[in-house]
């Protein structure tokens, strides 16, 4: 038999682990809900791998998880049949975080306080190593469907852990087993009672089977049924398992604020069961964009890179199954399949929809909705044209005029001021100070009210060429014809066109002492405090998207 081979794990990992075990993270049950995820996932794999070669599967076509509690030893022990890990899986696995987002959120854990830290823990999910908040080793024996070798992890999990093969015997014939050495103040855990409450709460709907049984060889009790939660109907589901559900499959540790669940009939048929999260995800704004929609085909995981949702609307959560994919549809051939185009189209139309009835119904609930995802929304506007329209219903804006309160469009167009003929925005990287910009002051004045725009993707859709109804969009910082023809709102007249002599003669220093710099200097009647502003040139790039892309380098 080879030595055990002691390894470090990578930085990122060591520093989670610390994390875990050193945060005030009070709420520990999560552990088993993370192992049972993983449990699960690996039977959902399995299952799929099985239709392409069904010899992986063995004489045991039953996928299932089985816990098993042992006080005496202080031992908990999850094992799942599913599709296993081989020596370099284990290592790959379990030795590094292979997440994206993960340099990101570290960086930000590691300049939050104790109780932010522990916060941001829970939106990043604390997968496998949260088995060390109640374990002080922990050992995983696995063996990979169809290998003929097994291995076995080894880690107290402050900084090293160990790899070996181990004989056939030791492991699972086939899957994964994990094997939790439980500290002292977790022996509860261990309890038939406490665990049996804990994983029918947290993981009661996961689609595999679950079974407990105590360590003297007790006649395993089945304590989860593998149902999968999407295929019961809506009116037998109480708002806890739809919110455990959401919490398992997701890995989210908040409410749902929004729960879709529907049936798909007519020319093509799936469920669809998704949950727009309350707060953000950890991984939002990771450059890739990734949905999170997983895909099924008849109550078998496929892929959940099946991208079914548009990147803009990366925050829902959930999964479609579909009735009409053929199940031994290939990842790579899925997308260009038209049941997948019916459904996406489906599906983002149907979450847009439910945005639209809660924007109408339930403003506060949209609001704060808006508040957490708008950002994200917003980015459809100049990536989805066909839905542009429905989009910039759904949008809410800040405003001179609104104070603090949420505006749409469609308000806006409403209080338009006699003449006005666009729909003005400022852009910018601060509320307050776009608010007391010395460019708003003209339109001020006159009581026009002008959009906020403080986000960075702001700048691309409002300069896109973007109209309501008509009605262009158009940028404060660009040269302005039709102000002059909007009275001022105290009544008095505009501006006179010519200016005075001793005005001229201040413009051409200025010019003459700008010269290249400026395409030229004017009187202006849109500002009234202000003695001078920088504006855009009316066919030119707005200010703000100017700066953007010189940051970007571009
Ligand atoms: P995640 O589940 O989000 O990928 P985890 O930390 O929970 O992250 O698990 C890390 C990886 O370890 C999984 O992606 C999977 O590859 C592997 N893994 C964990 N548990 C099992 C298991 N029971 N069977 C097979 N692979 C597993
Ligand atoms: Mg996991």
């Amino acid at each position: 038999e080879a030595a055990p081979e002691t390894r470090s794990f990578e930085a990122d990992v060591a520093k989670l682990l610390h994390l875990m075990v050193h945060s005030v993270y009070s709420d520990k049950d999560v552990f088993l809900r993370e192992l049972i995820s993983n449990a699960a996932d690996a039977c959902e794999k399995l299952r799929y791998e099985g239709l392409s070669d069904a010899s992986l599967l063995g004489d045991d076509g039953q996928p299932r998880i089985t816990v098993t509690l042992d006080p005496k030893s202080r031992r908990l022990t999850i094992e799942d049949n599913g599709i296993g890990m081989s020596e370099a899986e284990l290592a790959d696995a379990l030795g590094t975080i292979a997440r994206s987002g993960t340099k990101a959120f570290m960086d930000r854990i590691a300049g939050a306080k104790d109780a932010e830290g522990s916060q941001l823990i829970g939106q990043f999910g604390v997968g496998f190593y949260s088995a060390f908040m109640v374990a002080d080793q922990v050992d995983v024996f696995s063996r990979r469907a169809g290998a003929d070798s097994a291995a076995t992890w080894t880690s107290d999990g402050l900084g090293t852990y160990t790899i070996r093969p181990v004989e056939l015997a030791e492991a699972p014939a086939r899957g994964t087993r994990v094997v939790l050495h439980l500290k002292e103040e977790a022996a509860g855990y261990t309890e038939d009672y406490t665990i049996e409450r804990t994983i029918k709460t947290q993981s009661g709907h996961v689609p595999v089977p679950i079974f407990l049984k105590d360590a003297q060889g007790s006649e395993p009790k089945q304590i989860a049924d593998g149902a999968a939660l999407w295929t019961r109907a809506k009116s037998e589901i109480t708002a806890d398992e739809y919110k455990d559900f959401y919490r398992s499959a997701a890995g989210q540790f908040d409410e749902p604020a929004l729960t879709l669940h529907y049936r798909a009939e007519g020319l093509h048929e799936y469920t669809v069961l998704a949950f727009i999260p309350e707060t953000k995800p950890f991984d939002l704004f990771d450059p890739d964009r990734a949905g999170r929609m997983k895909l099924y085909v008849r109550r078998v995981f496929i892929t959940d890179e099946a991208q079914i949702l548009p990147r803009y609307l990366r925050f829902v959560r959930g999964l479609v199954d579909s009735n009409d994919l053929p199940l031994n549809v290939s990842r790579e051939m899925i997308q260009e399949s038209p049941v997948l185009a019916a459904i996406q189209r489906g599906v983002s139309n149907r979450v847009l929809s439910e945005l639209e009835k809660l924007a109408a119904n339930e403003t506060a609930a949209y609001l704060k909705l808006w508040d957490e995802f708008g950002p994200v929304l917003k980015e459809g506007l100049y990536e989805d044209f066909s839905r542009r329209e429905t989009l910039l219903g759904l949008a809410r804006f800040k405003t001179t005029t609104s104070v603090g309160e949420w505006r749409s469009v469609k308000d806006y167009v409403a209080d338009l001021k006699d003449n006005q003929t666009a729909i003005y925005y400022a852009t910018g990287n601060d509320l307050d100070r776009l608010a007391t910009s010395p460019q708003l002051e003209g339109f001020r004045a006159r009581g026009i009210e002008v959009l906020l725009l403080a986000d960075p993707v702001d700048s691309f859709w409002a300069s896109s060429g973007i109209d309501f109804g008509g009605k262009p969009f158009k940028s404060v910082t660009q040269g302005i014809s039709d102000l002059s023809l909007i009275p001022l709102a105290d009544g008095a007249p505009p501006a006179a066109e010519a200016a005075s002599p001793s005005v001229t003669g201040f413009i051409a220093f200025v010019k003459a002492t700008l010269g290249d710099a400026v395409s030229d200097v004017r009187p202006s009647d849109r500002l009234t405090e202000s003695a001078v502003c920088l504006v855009a040139p009316e066919q030119g790039m707005d200010r703000q998207l100017e700066k953007l892309l010189a940051g970007a380098g571009r």
